[in-house]
């Protein structure tokens, strides 16, 4: 419910009544929550109040907008030391899911405050705090909590049209389902599932956007009484029931960065029934070793600044080594033509379903390839894809490879700063070795080899390596650069609409390294 007269934490309850006293019907009373209390206004000067200690006290469920709250004896207040409950009437059902929900966030918060360890440090509130740092969430929930990069997501078809055909064409796993959205970001997968008939839905979002959620619901009547928007971490909150279903977009660049994956599966293992389903319920990373002089060139020369001699009467010099080597740790962000792809893609399976979240802090991934033409390799391309399987027939899946309609993810490639040349037919190896980090993403670590031949080479070749260290929070935004072609003259206006719409995207991004 979004009511400009109350904040976050104030609740419209329709009645509560308790022996001694009854609300009076025709005023409605409001719930609040103080630091440590549950307070029922009974008047709106504050006059007349009902307070429970969070601490001693429970909720129950009677009805869908009937609860009890109960009070076990307080020794903090010594002349009221007995226990007391009043009923609860909500104004409805929804009212009542969100009280319920926030009254367990309260007391959970509250256990966690004040469990002081012996030796004086605090417990953290999640294992979200565990394992990022406060900056990095800090801007990271700021960038979502604006609409430009939520409308940024909405907008890209490829991605949103096929989350709702997955959801349309396996009602059968959405009617009459509990759901929880884990990441609700607008609300929109929430809405969608309460489309395909879901009992309710339970929208999860961390960042302000929950607000916005709020409002987008509010404003869908035939949907809003299935949805309930949840302010907090997937990590953190309390939900009042368990899912049959969960559904999240929780992918990023790379399938991996921002290391969302890992909340998801959280939230799996805090919400999901036994044998419960996941949309999307696997993922899986795709990696190739590409040639593309072009790139490499525009790396290297990206460095050429740093040879000056003379620059302003200073030798650059020093720093060029060091430049280049910067330029290319970049994972470089655009899309591409898969004609530039040398050999057979490697593929790496992350099931949402069954894997643990420790096992997405460290992902290993040998390679081996057998290049179809020879050329100078200059890297390793990456995309992912993921699938929704339901109860349908259809196993639908959601890529982002090259040469596939193209995603706000684009794809994901690793130059390395010494290129190999192979042989047609040729083995290269290698492996790819992703670190999580505390800043919400991965380093990426790059081992490419191959035989050399030719005039020259011992008998068995000689081996050459390459490698590369990449920080995937660090990525260039390629396609921000200006178009390298111009415009042909006999363009419709419709695909002028549509190169405008693509330089839009581009400016949104080129600001964002936090895009997904
Ligand atoms: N589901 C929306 C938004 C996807 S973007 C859509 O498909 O359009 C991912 C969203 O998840 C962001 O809004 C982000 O703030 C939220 N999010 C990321 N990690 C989260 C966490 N641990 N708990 C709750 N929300 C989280």
């Amino acid at each position: 419910m979004e009511n400009n007269m109350l904040d976050d934490q104030d609740f419209l309850v329709a009645s509560i009544s308790q022996l001694s006293i009854s609300s009076n019907s025709s005023q409605p009373v409001v719930a609040r929550f103080r630091p440590e209390w549950l307070q029922f206004d009974l008047d709106s000067d504050s006059n007349n109040l009902v307070r429970f200690e969070l601490r001693n006290s429970k909720l129950f469920k009677l009805g869908p907008s009937q609860s009890v709250c109960v009070s076990e004896a307080s020794e903090v207040n010594k002349e009221k030391n007995y226990s007391r409950g009043i009923t609860i009437q909500f104004i409805n059902d929804e009212e009542s899911r969100a009280f319920h929900c926030a009254f367990e966030q309260r007391k959970k918060d509250m256990t966690v405050q004040g469990s002081f360890l012996p030796n004086g440090t605090v417990l953290s509130k999640s294992k979200f705090e565990d394992k990022i740092e406060a900056a990095s969430a800090k801007m990271y929930f700021h960038y979502y909590g604006q609409l430009l990069h939520q409308q940024n997501m909405m907008q890209d078809y490829v991605r949103t049209g096929t989350y709702y055909a997955a959801v349309m064409e396996n009602r059968a796993d959405f009617v009459d389902r509990v759901v929880v959205d884990v990441g609700a970001g607008s609300g929109i997968l929430s809405l969608f599932a309460a489309q395909a008939g879901a009992k309710h839905v339970y929208a999860v979002e961390a960042s302000d956007m929950a607000g916005y959620a709020r409002k987008l619901v509010a404003g869908n009547p035939l949907l809003s009484q299935k949805i309930t928007v949840v302010k907090g971490k997937v990590e953190e909150v309390e939900l009042p029931e368990k899912a049959d279903i969960l559904i999240s977009e929780p992918m990023g660049t790379l399938l991996i960065n921002e290391r969302m994956l890992e909340s998801y599966i959280i939230a799996r293992d805090r919400f999901l029934i036994p044998n419960g389903k996941m949309f999307p319920g696997l993922g899986r990373i795709h990696m190739a070793p590409f040639s593309d002089e072009y790139l490499y060139t525009e790396i290297a020369n990206k460095a050429l600044f740093w040879q000056q001699q003379n620059y302003y009467g200073v030798n650059l010099t020093p720093l060029h080594s060091a430049a280049f080597q910067g330029y290319f740790s970049q994972p470089v962000v655009d899309a591409f033509d898969p004609r530039l792809l040398v050999a057979l893609a490697v593929s790496h399976e992350i099931n949402f379903m069954s894997s643990k979240e420790e096992e997405l802090y460290e992902i290993d991934i040998p390679l081996r390839f057998i290049a179809s033409v020879g050329t100078r390799i200059h890297g390793l391309a990456c995309w992912f894809d993921v699938l929704f399987d339901g109860s349908s027939t259809v196993q639908r899946w959601l890529t982002t490879a090259p040469g596939a309609p193209t995603t706000h993810w684009y794809q994901l490639r690793c130059v390395l700063s010494q290129p190999i040349y192979v042989m047609p037919g040729q083995e290269i190896t290698g492996r790819l070795r992703m670190v999580a980090h505390k800043a919400q993403s991965y380093m990426l670590d790059l081992i490419l080899s191959a035989k050399m031949w030719g005039p020259g080479a011992e008998q068995g070749g000689i081996l050459q390596t390459s490698s590369g260290k990449f920080d995937l929070k660090e990525p260039y935004y390629r396609m921000s650069q200006p178009q390298a072609y111009p415009m042909a003259q006999e363009q419709t206006p419709q695909q002028l609409l549509q190169t405008q719409d693509l330089q839009t995207l581009s400016q949104d991004e080129e600001g964002s390294d936090l895009l997904q």
